[in-house]
């Protein structure tokens, strides 16, 4: 069944996107950041860079902080990560680095994601170029998708002198960081400067160009020397529910709100599902003034999201109904009046390991609300079947190296990635991972010529 668009715009409705949507937190000062790095205790074999997935040197990072060289603690980022601007955003630090900084036990931890941010920032607002590629080597790697993980392997790519095509589907680049993580968290600015960043490193960025199938893929073998692919996943899947037609997809909902364009939100929400995604679609909704719940089918201990997230949405004033499933959406003259539900309770542990949601015969009910929101994950990446590719659990399936089934095709990032460890910080480690495997064959291969 087709989802519904977000509707035209309709001046007499709330939602404008003239609302509450910038960055949440913000810079820090000059100040502030010289007290923070100098709180840090450079430890010998730091924990926190241990606990981040591209091994920034973070002590190193944080001590240019504190002797004012900012360029060169942008640069010990973005050595290791060259998406730091983001990265700093968007990553759970309090899963990462600062859950494992040794002054978490005691005191507060080093807040090393808004210091990144600061050093990072520093150079990107004002376009320095910090690397120089090496002298090239003649040979040529197309890079599809242009999310985290290609913006990574194409830098890498880069930086090794070899010539690098990246291919965007869509008209702008930077994937999810750009179309999908709410301006509260990365506005949309940060993440093209990043696309920025990596043409400067000479890598020709080719937007609107989408690989379609095996045929594709065989000519961009036929012309590059390797490929990565960073397709990323798909859309929302459908709920399978009744009035599917009238529930919005939660990632349309959130783009429309980067975007500055209607949402469709109306006065009363209610988003299903309970990852973060689900509760970034529910703060747009939030943010745009409408009463917000959440519906999810098990408890507060199997949902998906961060705990600090479901703590923000807590604090956004959005409520929960657990152990909730909808059974269909309520419409009259095309316009939602109602999400009906059932109560549920916990069995035995179903395939995912986590226990199986029955339902109660005869609970159900209806929330009230003028708009439903679908935020249940993203779809597989379809598009791995097309091209030839095996795959493992609908991901495409790789080599430690990153190498597909199909010689001299890579692939990183959510879509090679098993369900629950999809992240940005893991896309661009893929990215700098598969770099490096395709810069060793292809060394080898040239040498073995
Ligand atoms: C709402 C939401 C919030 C999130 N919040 C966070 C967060 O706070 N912290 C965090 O760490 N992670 C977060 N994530 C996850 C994070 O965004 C992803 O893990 C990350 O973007 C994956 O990077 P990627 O490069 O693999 O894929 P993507 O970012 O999805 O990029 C894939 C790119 O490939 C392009 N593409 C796909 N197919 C083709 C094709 N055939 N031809 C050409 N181009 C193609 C797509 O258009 C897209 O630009 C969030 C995800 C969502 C959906
Ligand atoms: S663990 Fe904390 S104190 Fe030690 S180097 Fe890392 S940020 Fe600094």
């Amino acid at each position: 069944m087709e989802r519904a668009s977000p509707p035209a715009f309709n001046p007499a409705h709330h939602d404008n996107v003239d609302f509450d949507f910038q960055e949440s937190l913000l810079p820090m000062t000059q100040h502030e950041a010289a007290v923070e790095a100098n709180r840090c205790l450079y430890c010998y074999d730091a924990p926190c860079m241990h606990a981040c997935p591209t091994h920034i040197d973070i002590p190193t990072f944080i001590r240019k902080i504190s002797t004012g060289n900012l360029r060169g603690s942008a640069r010990t980022i973005l050595e290791s990560n060259f998406l730091g601007g983001t990265c700093a955003r968007v990553c759970p630090v309090q899963e990462l680095c600062e859950g494992a900084c040794v002054m978490g036990a005691d005191h507060t931890p080093i807040a090393i994601g808004r210091l990144q941010r600061y050093a990072v920032d520093h150079v990107q607002e004002r376009g320095v170029q910090l690397f120089t590629p090496a002298p090239s080597t003649g040979l040529k790697v197309a890079v599809i998708g242009s999310g985290p993980a290609g913006l990574s392997a194409a830098a890498e790519l880069a930086k090794l002198g070899h010539a690098v095509t990246l291919m965007e589907k869509r008209e702008l680049g930077g994937g999810l960081s750009t179309y999908s993580i709410i301006v509260l968290r990365e506005p949309v600015e940060v993440a093209l400067r990043e696309v920025e960043a990596v043409k400067r490193l000479g890598v020709e960025v080719r937007t609107g160009t989408e690989l379609q199938d095996r045929a594709g893929l065989d000519t961009l073998l036929r012309e590059y020397d390797a490929v990565f692919l960073g397709l990323g996943l798909g859309a929302v899947p459908a709920t399978g529910i009744p009035g599917e037609e009238h529930i919005l997809d939660g990632l349309v909902v959130i783009e429309a709100s980067k975007m500055g364009r209607p949402t469709g939100i109306g006065r009363r929400a209610a988003v299903i599902g309970a990852g973060n995604t689900a509760i970034d679609a529910a703060t747009v909704a939030r943010r745009l003034g409408a009463e917000t719940r959440m519906v999810y089918r098990r408890t507060e201990a199997e949902m998906t999201a961060y705990r600090h997230e479901y703590e923000f949405a807590l604090h956004e004033g959005i409520s929960f109904d657990f152990l909730t499933q909808p059974v269909r959406v309520l419409a009259e003259n095309g316009t939602v009046t109602g999400l009906e539900c059932r109560r549920m309770v916990l069995g035995a542990p179903d395939s995912s390991g986590r226990p199986r949601p029955e339902p109660v015969l005869g609970s159900e009910f209806v929330i009230g609300c003028d708009t439903v929101i679908s935020a249940i994950g993203q779809e597989k990446p379809a598009l791995a079947l097309a091209l030839g590719l095996a795959v493992e659990g609908g991901y495409i399936a790789v080599s430690p190296t990153l190498e597909t089934s199909i010689p001299g095709v890579y692939a990183g990032g959510d879509c090679v990635r098993v369900r629950g460890s999809a992240s940005t910080v893991m896309a661009v480690q893929d990215g700098k991972i598969a770099a490096a495997g395709i810069h060793a064959a292809l060394v080898a291969k040239v040498a073995a010529d």
